[in-house]
């Protein structure tokens, strides 16, 4: 950590915040107008050296500077856009609600957590919530629960958590009005309270040029504790790094980056190190097919150990079922195969998308035996099969209609799923199933 370093900071605003959710569904003017105003506003023309760190040019709309990030699967994109009036801002896309590219995780995690704040500020000074309020409420959280407790610098698991919300978002159909502040006295209190004491930040490891970013948030007293700044910019600005403030940015990088993830990091770090080279993530997709041969019991074992330890290898003692959605400790949930493991070819049997993992409460036995189906990652019920009692129906209509977090670009353990595969090994399944 040397002298040089700083911290490129933006106050956090409740539009802002607002956007993370856009992906709920809501048929409203101004819910799809914020959807049309889509790049958040970071620095303009009086403020030249705000960037000048990472990039000497910030490009335009059409070729816009990629800033790689320690933790984050995607760069964050900065453009310089042409409108004099504005002094020629600086934008950062948020597409949130459209483009995975351009989300960044722990943006979105501490959006979310400052969200649950916000909301058990409004409940307390409002008393009783109204059922859509309500409704919101309970998503985040949800939301959170979802994610546990979670070390920040994991930042993988945050963003397929990130992923897996976005998309439980766009099937959430919420009454989002209240969320409009210009009357919402209440609320608006509320984010005066928690959302606008946070800062969003970018913050440079050492000061060459091209080195190594991340990016987190940090509160009014962390910000007042360590900005040296003598302008007046209530907005944004830089925190230059020295002799009083280095050891907090040593204590930030720790928080964000440090790689704690078993014996899987190598490969891991090795795939990061390929995208911010701007090649497209290269994490595997198959395991190694010269160690098992269908001739010898104990290398079929291997094959099963290693696809296993993809799914399983973590040290976390649950695992999701990838058809209901629910946790199970590990014992409870089985590698299953999409495509009956006999029927596969040795090519077929490496391919870490021909298993997922199931639970032994109902999916896996009903998955294998045809009573469902995986159409596009989305739990159908496969109603050739008339031979099924009330009660095993009741149990498939709580399932049909979700959506498999594994199914496609989840990234685990090294590897990353591929949806197009596994819609392979399940549509064989299927006509199979429904002969
Ligand atoms: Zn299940």
């Amino acid at each position: 950590m040397s002298n040089g370093s700083h911290i490129i900071w933006r106050k956090y605003f409740f539009s802002q915040l607002r956007r993370n959710f856009l992906s709920i569904q809501y048929e409203n003017r101004e819910w799809k107008k914020q959807k049309a105003d889509h790049a958040l506003e970071w620095g303009n023309d009086t403020t030249p050296n705000l960037w000048s760190s990472i990039t000497q040019n910030i490009g335009d709309r059409s070729e816009p500077t990629l800033i790689n990030l320690k933790n984050s699967i995607h760069p964050l994109k900065i453009w310089k856009s042409d409108n004099r009036n504005r002094r020629n801002p600086c934008k950062i896309n948020q597409e949130y609600w459209l483009h995975e590219e351009q989300r960044i995780g722990i943006w979105f995690y501490h959006s979310v957590l400052i969200t649950k704040e916000l909301l058990s500020d409004y409940k307390t000074s409002k008393e009783s919530l109204s059922n859509n309020e309500l409704a919101f409420y309970n998503y985040i959280h949800k939301s959170l629960d979802r994610l546990g407790n979670i070390d920040l610098s994991n930042y993988l698991e945050i963003h397929n958590w990130m992923k897996n919300e976005i998309q439980i978002m766009s099937t959430t159909t919420i009454d989002m009005n209240w969320f409009f502040t210009a009357n919402n006295k209440l609320l608006n209190e509320s984010i005066k309270k928690t959302v606008n004491n946070n800062y969003i930040i970018i913050a440079q490891i050492d000061n060459k040029i091209n080195s190594d970013f991340f990016c987190g948030f940090i509160n009014e007293i962390e910000f007042k504790k360590i900005n040296n700044s003598t302008t007046n910019n209530t907005s944004y600005g830089v925190i230059k790094i020295n002799n009083k403030n280095s050891s907090y940015l040593l204590k930030l990088s720790k928080k964000y980056t440090s790689l704690k993830m078993g014996i899987d990091s190598n490969i891991l770090l090795k795939d990061i190190i390929n995208f911010e080279n701007q090649k497209n993530i290269n994490l595997k997709t198959k395991i190694d097919i010269d160690i098992f041969d269908e001739k010898y019991k104990g290398r079929r074992r291997k094959e099963q150990k290693k696809l296993k330890y993809i799914y399983f290898g973590d040290n976390n003692p649950n695992i999701e079922c990838g058809i209901c959605g629910k946790i199970y400790n590990k014992t409870f949930v089985w590698m299953s195969h999409l495509k009956k493991r006999g029927e596969c070819s040795d090519e077929e049997k490496s391919d870490i998308n021909v298993v997922m993992p199931m639970c032994l409460f109902g999916c896996d036995k009903l998955y294998e035996e045809g009573y469902i189906y995986i159409d596009k990652g989305v739990i159908r019920h496969n109603k050739i099969l008339t031979n099924i009692t009330k009660d095993m129906l009741e149990y498939v209509n709580t399932i049909v209609g979700k959506k498999s977090k594994y199914w496609d670009e989840y990234i685990i353990n090294g590897a990353i799923t591929n949806g197009s595969n596994r819609q392979k090994y399940c549509r064989w399944h299927y006509e199979k199933k429904s002969k």
